[in-house]
Order: structure tokens, then sequence, then C-alpha cells
């Protein structure tokens, strides 16, 4: 089924064993001095493992100021060559290819990591930077091209299989490339053929200090999807340019900065999107072109591949997702995958906030060496109150470890609240994840008891050693007047209500914006309104971007900083910029908030049995922290 997937494939002289690969994604897992920790060892460890042809560092600093976080590892200087050379053996050793992507992240660097003024093609400030960065002279670009060449050699020394130059994202390559940032009227602007000078000197530099067998990618984005930024066209001609100087690969990806929902496309965005692209660059070049944005599977993979668009395809998240995709696909087990939703969460989310890249789906993505689970000492009884996605990660978790367990769930089905949560718009692949762990449970033994609502008197006659409620939340109604008319989202998005033609939501947040889309695109008038001066201000803001474009298409009325005082007889009063409106609805929508649900935490305290609360019967927290709280609770029982 997968034969192109896994053929083996050539980027110059390095010979890989299939066409999967993992590009550079930031783990923040270094050290500040740029070398490599046991951590960041495991991470990349794990992956190799699981069987993908090659697999990409995330960037590797060329300069100390070079990077947009001090948690990324460098190759400035010798010193930092024996980390990075353990690095490369611990993936060689699980049986891996490792290249070296290595950066300067230009005007993404700050003042803050860095302690010095970013610099960049041109003083421009653009809506993707933290500060003004200053405009590099001749002599530091100079300097800059050098220390290219110079992180290249180390990466030699240090083992790596091929070396990625990131051309892409708006980084400092990137930004001389495009005319949006760069306005240099010297001989490193003006012109394409000015702009791409920068790069032209540092590939022949690279070029010449690794000699010309060494494996070379360049990383370009096909397009930035902005206004005066980089065009297909002009990266068809950057490409031409690269292969004739030595590249032996183009890696296309797509969007910078100010665009990055291109970079990191969630959900909303169709699988292998940006394959097109791909096959722009290929249509031009004679080197192998590698696809990449949002292949969630081995099968989108194959189609890529098969259609002639590229010759590899990348797929970052998903190896986040199931680092054994590969292994799994190659044995005739997909439908055993632990799928990247396209979330968003746990990857780019986490890291916006300086932690660790990890994965919803996978909790111990990038935190291998701190979430391992071993057998427990003693198996006990376990029994799990509620299935949803944290009662089912606890239970899947505790019976990994051996632990006998037993849940109960009082609907139908698993999974809670992200049943709902994958209905609207773009959100089908949140399904998937339902899906895997209905598996994980099958295949661990957990006994499952639907339609079940279970008493505390059930509970105990278990006899079970620990007791995990994991029982959800229960709807927020504000103290508004007549709110009890008003129908919870999650019953509309279930089907269990069927909304009239004239909707008003309450409560703009995630689940309130979604729901809104997801009836406004049936053809209903819909009216989000919310107290808060944005709607959707709880979501990624790569996921925000699309849901924001569809409320738009769709005619969604949205009014902000807007208090809901009646809800009565079809009309729904509200004040908004001081005024009092009227608006007559068929169906009021609630989406104000879930307050923790677990009755059963005061009739079971004295119960003689340990019990604790997971996700949102603990605490009202979005599905990542439940998931983790529940992969958590699962480890330590
Ligand atoms: Fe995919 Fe979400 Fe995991 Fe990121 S956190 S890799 S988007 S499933």
């Amino acid at each position: 089924m997968y034969e192109t997937v896994f053929s083996p494939g050539r980027i110059g002289s390095l010979s890989l064993e299939n066409r999967l690969v993992v590009p550079a994604m930031t783990s923040l897992l270094s050290d500040p001095d740029g070398v490599p920790t046991e951590e960041m060892m495991a991470y990349y460890a794990r992956k190799a493992m699981g069987g993908w042809g090659l697999i990409i560092t995330e960037n590797i600093r060329v300069a100390p100021h070079g990077g947009a976080s001090v948690r990324l590892p460098g190759l400035w200087e010798d010193r930092q060559i024996p980390g990075h050379r353990a690095l490369v053996r611990r993936v060689h050793d699980a049986g891996g290819k490792l290249c070296a992507q290595i950066y300067h992240a230009g005007p993404q660097a700050s003042r803050a990591v860095s302690g010095v003024q970013p610099t960049a093609p041109s003083a421009l400030c653009l809506s993707g930077y933290s500060e003004v960065p200053r405009e590099l002279t001749e002599e530091e670009i100079r300097v800059l091209v050098a220390d290219f060449a110079s992180a290249a050699r180390r990466a030699v020394e240090a083992g790596y299989d091929a070396i990625e130059l990131h051309g892409a994202h708006g980084y400092l390559i990137g930004r001389f490339l495009s005319g949006r940032s760069n306005k240099r009227t010297d001989r490193y602007g003006g012109t394409l053929e000015g702009r791409n000078q920068f790069l032209r000197e540092i590939l022949t530099a690279v070029r010449a200090e690794i000699g010309p067998a060494f494996p070379l990618l360049l990383r370009l984005s096909a397009s930035e999807y902005i206004e005066g930024g980089i065009t297909p066209a002009e990266t068809a001609v950057t490409a031409m340019m690269a292969e004739k100087l030595g590249a032996d690969a183009i890696h296309c990806s797509a969007g910078t900065v100010e665009t990055n929902y291109r970079i990191i496309p969630p959900s909303a965005v169709a699988p292998g999107a940006y394959a097109d692209n791909a096959a722009g660059i290929k249509a031009c070049v004679d080197v192998p072109v590698i696809a990449v944005g949002r292949v969630n599977d081995p099968l989108t993979a194959e189609q890529i591949l098969r259609s002639g668009k590229a010759d590899f395809v990348s797929m970052g998240r998903a190896s986040l997702a199931d680092p054994d995709l590969p292994a799994k696909a190659r044995a005739g087990r997909a439908d055993q995958i632990n799928r990247c939703i396209g979330c968003v969460q746990g990857c780019i989310g986490e890291n916006k906030k300086g932690r660790h890249c990890t994965c919803l789906v996978n909790p111990t993505a990038g935190y291998e060496t701190e979430l391992t689970v071993t057998p427990a000492e003693q198996p006990l009884r376990v029994t799990v109150v509620g299935g949803g996605v944290a009662g089912a990660e606890t239970a899947i978790v505790a019976a990994m470890r051996g632990h006998r367990v037993e849940l109960f769930e009082a609907s139908d089905r698993l999974g809670g609240q992200w049943i709902a949560a994958s209905i609207p718009p773009g959100k089908a692949d949140f399904a998937a994840f339902l899906k895997w762990q209905a598996y994980m449970l099958e295949r661990l033994g957990v006994t499952v008891h639907l339609n079940c609502r279970a008493s505390a008197e059930d509970i105990l006659a278990g006899q079970p050693h620990r007791i995990v409620l994991a029982t959800g939340g229960a709807d927020v109604r504000p103290p508004i007047r007549g709110i009890d008319c008003a129908v919870p989202a999650e019953q509309i998005l279930r089907g269990r209500v069927r909304p009239g033609a004239r909707v008003a939501v309450i409560g703009g947040g995630l689940v309130g914006a979604e729901t809104a889309a997801y009836l406004a695109r049936e053809g209903r008038a819909v009216t989000v309104l919310e107290r808060l001066p944005e709607i959707a201000g709880d979501g990624e803001p790569n996921v925000r971007h699309y849901l924001m474009e569809d409320l738009e298409r769709y005619r969604t009325a949205v009014y902000t900083c807007a208090e809901v005082k009646s809800v009565d007889q079809g009309q729904v009063c509200f004040v908004h910029g001081g005024e009092e409106h009227r608006l007559e609805t068929d169906t009021v929508v609630l989406a104000a908030g879930l307050r923790p649900a677990s009755g059963l935490w005061e009739a079971l305290q004295d119960c003689g049995t340990p019990v604790v609360r997971v996700g949102n019967a603990a605490e009202v927290k979005n599905g990542f922290w439940n998931i983790r709280e529940g992969f958590q609770t699962g480890r330590e029982l």
C-alpha cells in the first residue's frame, strides 16, 4: 500500500531507506550553551527508533546571538562539537540518519534572548518582530557567511549525515530573499538577483567548506503568503540557483513569521495542502524536492509521492504524535497510528510559552526521559469513572503499567466533551484521537462499561484499590434572566437539539466561536455575544486565524464587550457600546464555560480507598492539560 513511501531514495550521496522525513521543529531541549542535552538526545533517538528515513534537527545557531531562543543548539564554536557528536551517535545507534539544520534567526532573535539588538537586511519594523532590527553592514554579512561555513564544517566533524540551510520562515536568509523585508540598495538587495546574493555566498562558502560530496539541503518558503513577500515564481528561481551552487535537495515549506499559520497549519487546513508548491519547484530543478505541510498520515504521503509532486515528504508533527508512524505503516498497522490532529497546542503552543515542544496526543514527546511509563510494583484494581479524554488517558497509562482497570462511562460513547469538539468545521481530525484511545483501551484489556452511571456503591462494590473521578465539567449558567432556555453548545454540536434559523451564541470563547462557525456554515444567521474584547481568545493564534476567516466568510455577527441582560421570548437583550440592543432569535446557545462536575467526590470522601480527580472534574482546563493530567495520574497510581 505504501510502496512509494518505502522505496529507497537519495539526497546527493546520502542513501535513505524511505521517503519520510522529520523536518526541523524547535524542541527547546538544548542547554543554553548550544550543546545537546540528554533530554534532546532521547527525543531524537526515540524518533530514530520509529524508522524515519531522515531526521533533521531543529535550527542550530551559527552564531551565539543568532537564535530566537537560548534553548536552541549551536555550532559556533569547536567546543560544541563533542555534544553534537554524542547526539549523532545516539540517533545512529537507534537506526536513524541525522541532518543538521543550521540557521540564523536574524530579526526573529530578540534582545531579551541574546542581549543585543537583532539584525536584518533592512531596519524595518515588520509586524512579526518584537523590536526594530539593525541593518547589517557588508562587513557583518561577510562574517555571517563565514559563520555558516564554519558551522557546516563543525556539523561534518560531529558526524551528521547531511546539512540543511534554513532559508525559510522569515529568518535571516529568508529575510534577505524577500522583497518585503529586504530594501537594500547595495549588491545584497534590489532585484531578486541581489536578494539572492546572501544565500549565494553562503551556499558557495558552505560547499567549499564541506566538499563536493557532502549532502546539502536548502529549506525555502515557496510563498510567504503576504503582500510583497516571496512568491512561488521567485522561489523557483532561487531553487535553480541553489541547485547550480551545489544544493542536493530543496525542502519546500511555506510562510513567514507574520503568516505563521502557513508554516504550522492547524486542522482547518487540508492534509498535504502545500504539495502543489513542491510540484512547482520540482518542475524547475533536477535535485529531489521535499514537500511539507500538515501531512499527518502515510496515505497522504504516498499520494503526494505517487502524484510526482515531490520526492520526499516531511511529517514533523506526525512524528511528535507517533514516532513509530513509519514502522507501523510498514508493518501494515497504519490503523494503529496515533495521528497528529492539528491542534497546535502541544507543539508550537508550548514552544511559544518557552516550554519544550510536546504533543497533545502524545504527552511523552519532548519528555522522553521524564514521562516514562514503568510497570507498577504492585498491580492494583483501578476504577476510573468518566470516559472523556482525561479518564481514558488515565485508564490507558494505568493499564500499561499492569494495573487492572475498569472504566465507567455514563453515556453510550467514550470521549466526553471531545466528541463535540471534533464537530466544528476543520476539526474532524480530532475524532482520530478518540479512535486511538478506544483502540488502546481495548488492546490493554481495560474493562469499559458504557451507559453506566456508577454510584458510590457501584464503585465500591468492585473493591478497587484506587478510584479516579474523571466526571468532566458541567455548563456554567451565568446569572442572566431567562438563561435556562439556552441550549448548551455541546447539545447543538452533537445534534441533540436542532437550532432555528436565527441563533444567538452567548459566550465567544473558542467553543462559542467554533459553534457559531458551524451553524453559520449551515446557512443560519448567527450572532456571537462575548463580554471580553476579543473572541476565541483562548484559541491558539494559528487556529484562531482560520476560525476568524470562517466567521467572516459566513457573515457571522460578532459583538465583543457585550453584556447580555436577558433572554426572553425569542429576544436576547444585551448592552454594547453603551447602548441596549434587542436581538430576535429562534435559538439561544450557551457557551459560557464549564465548572467541575464531581458529585461523587463528596460521597467517596470517607470510603477508605484513595480517590483522585482528573481533567475538568478537578479543575476546568483545555484538552491539552486534561490529557496530560490523565497521563500523569496514570503514572502515579
Ligand atoms: Fe499535532 Fe497537536 Fe500534537 Fe502538535 S500538539 S503535534 S498539532 S497533535
